[in-house]
């Protein structure tokens, strides 16, 4: 495994497994698997409606809870609940989160950072983090709050390598956690000939191409996958290591597209 250093000092591995889209029994078993493979980093939110399910796959592992970094994030709709970083914790059985995120820049998102700097400072979570916030967004926060956030979770992928927000993050000191690392399984991402040819040298998946490609691009990842046989995949990236040219090469398949954006609507729901 490889670490990603936090501005705060705490070490957080840089490939774990998200839950999005999963439901509660879904997640749960995805967690086990994951746990049980060696993966130490899980990724949820409370607008998956799967807390509860990943906090029973942690006690199902039997892994020590102080082992697994556990990321969960709060929707727009109860950053103005004072009791909001509690009702995750209690649906995730655990006393804290190692990470949590403002999910969305909509609503009292002033608000809600607050909420995270108070559980922070209360010991309830170790870091704090922005979710899909624009470069504006971002330095308002940086030039305003009284902690600095520790990472960033943007969509992040060969297609789509988030250049310009770096230049933000670099001297600041802030991780990126790609979401939709690939590409949320697009077909055309995973295919692209460059991974094809990379997969043939190396005795790996394109999959696994693509997620050496974001660890050796400084992003922790977390892909999501129902699947044991990929979840191992998943993991099983440390052996073996780009070369520079290649990395260049990767690069060329910018195509600057986004899959998603939340629309209003969406940012009303949960
Ligand atoms: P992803 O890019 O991780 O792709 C997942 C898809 O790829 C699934 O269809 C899966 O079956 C397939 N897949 C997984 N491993 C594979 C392998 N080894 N070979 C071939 N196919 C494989 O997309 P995702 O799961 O939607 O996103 C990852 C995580 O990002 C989510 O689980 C969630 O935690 C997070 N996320 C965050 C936000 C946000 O707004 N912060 C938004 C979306 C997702």
């Amino acid at each position: 495994m490889e670490y990603f250093t936090m501005n705060n000092g705490i070490k957080m591995p840089m490939d774990g497994i998200g839950v999005f889209m999963m439901s509660p029994q879904e997640a749960e078993d995805a967690v086990y698997h994951a746990l049980t493979e060696g993966v130490r980093l899980i990724d949820t939110a409370n607008a998956y409606l799967n807390e509860r399910g990943v906090g029973r796959g942690i006690k199902r592992s039997g892994v020590a809870r102080e082992e697994i970094f556990l990321v969960t994030k709060l929707w727009p709709s109860v950053y103005e609940d004072e009791d909001a970083v509690e009702k995750s914790l209690r649906r995730l059985d655990t006393d804290y989160v190692d990470l949590m995120f403002l999910h969305q820049p909509a609503g009292n998102w002033k608000a809600g950072y607050k909420l995270l700097e108070k559980a922070y400072k209360e010991g309830k979570i170790k870091a704090i983090g922005l979710s899909n916030f624009p470069e504006d967004q971002l330095q308002w926060v940086l030039d305003n709050a009284e902690i600095k956030p520790q990472m960033v979770q943007v969509e992040a992928h060969p297609y789509y390598p988030e250049t310009e927000l770096k230049k933000i993050l670099k001297p600041n000191h802030i991780g990126l956690m790609a979401w939709y690392p690939l590409g949320h399984g697009d077909k055309s991402l995973l295919q692209e000939p460059v991974f094809t040819k990379l997969a043939k040298k190396y005795g790996k998946s394109n999959a696994q191409i693509i997620l050496r490609w974001h660890v050796q691009s400084g992003h922790v990842v977390f892909p999501g996958s129902r699947n044991p046989e990929h979840i191992r995949d998943n993991f099983n990236i440390f052996d073996f290591k780009l070369t520079d040219e290649e990395m260049k090469e990767i690069a060329g398949v910018d195509k600057n597209i986004r899959y998603y954006h939340a629309t209003p609507e969406q940012l009303k729901r949960y």
